[in-house]
């Protein structure tokens, strides 16, 4: 190649490797991350910032997105607006931060190291679950007539962060590995079911979630007995994990699974509507 010819290909090279322009975002349905390409609808990230690429791969696997969702209509604003929720959420964040740190592609694994994170970062929301443990329990009615009066009375207290804290360990325990166990389980599920079921999103998403969500429950629910427990406690010195998990389990295994069918029920129906949900906004 003579040397104009060099420059000529270099200056093409830069030019179709620049920045992320915003347009693509409503043209393609792609978003930048990390310094690359993210489609928004599949999740998949590609190499360069060179519009034809992104064009091919929104036209050759996302048709039926172009064709149902006209370019520039609310219609389409609406679409990328959801595809865009549906992608932040802690879980989707974690697992396109493993990908993009070459621990590999959407796999089991990644999934399951993914929902390990997601589930451990949302333990620093524990204080909400300590303040929800002693409103419900009776003991406490008098004491405390609503959350903020909860909130008050810990954060006064000499030790407010061990107080917040209280069950970070069952919680930290029980988080990250519900999560991941219910992806595995709710990945194996839709994978078994029928054809005719699996055509349908919302069915199949609510099948495979609601069925994983229930088996998740009976293994965690003891995890979730003993940090009820823990967070229960109000007055004099708290005791911790271990001597709690000792302490419910010696009650008997009835007392570990005290309240798992009302618990079920309510986690059953919640995941079905929501796998089912997400299913369906993901596919259309
Ligand atoms: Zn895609």
């Amino acid at each position: 190649m003579s040397e104009s010819g060099k420059r000529k290909a270099k200056r093409k090279y830069e030019e179709e490797h620049r920045a992320f322009l915003p347009e693509w975002e409503e043209l393609y349905f792609f978003t930048e991350r990390n310094g690359k390409p993210l489609c928004l609808i599949c999740q998949n990230a590609l190499s360069h910032f060179k519009a034809s690429n992104l064009e091919r791969h929104f036209t050759s696997l996302h048709d039926n997105v172009a064709r149902d969702f006209p370019k520039g209509s609310e219609l389409r604003k609406h679409k990328r607006l959801v595809c865009r929720s549906l992608m932040y959420g802690n879980y989707e964040v974690a697992l396109n931060q493993l990908q993009n740190v070459g621990l590999c592609r959407k796999n089991r694994s990644t999934q399951s190291a993914a929902a390990l994170l997601a589930g451990s970062l949302e333990a620093v929301l524990v204080p909400c679950e300590r303040v929800q443990a002693l409103l419900v329990d009776p003991r406490h009615n008098t004491r405390f007539p609503h959350a903020f009066a909860v909130l008050v009375d810990l954060v006064r207290r000499r030790n407010a962060l061990h107080e917040l804290y209280l069950g970070f360990t069952p919680v930290l325990l029980r988080n990250g590995p519900s999560f991941a166990l219910y992806l595995c389980l709710k990945d194996s599920t839709a994978e078994q079911l029928p054809k005719i079921v699996q055509q349908n999103a919302f069915l199949a998403g609510a099948f495979s979630g609601g069925v994983a969500s229930f088996l998740t429950g009976i293994v965690f629910y003891p995890i979730n007995t003993i940090k009820m427990n823990m967070q229960a406690q109000i007055e004099g010195e708290h005791l911790g994990f271990l001597t709690t998990t000792r302490l419910v389990a010696s009650r008997g295994i009835g007392h570990l699974y005290a309240g798992l069918g009302a618990h079920c029920m309510g986690s059953v129906l919640s995941w079905a509507i929501f796998q089912g949900l997400y299913q369906l906004l993901k596919n259309r």
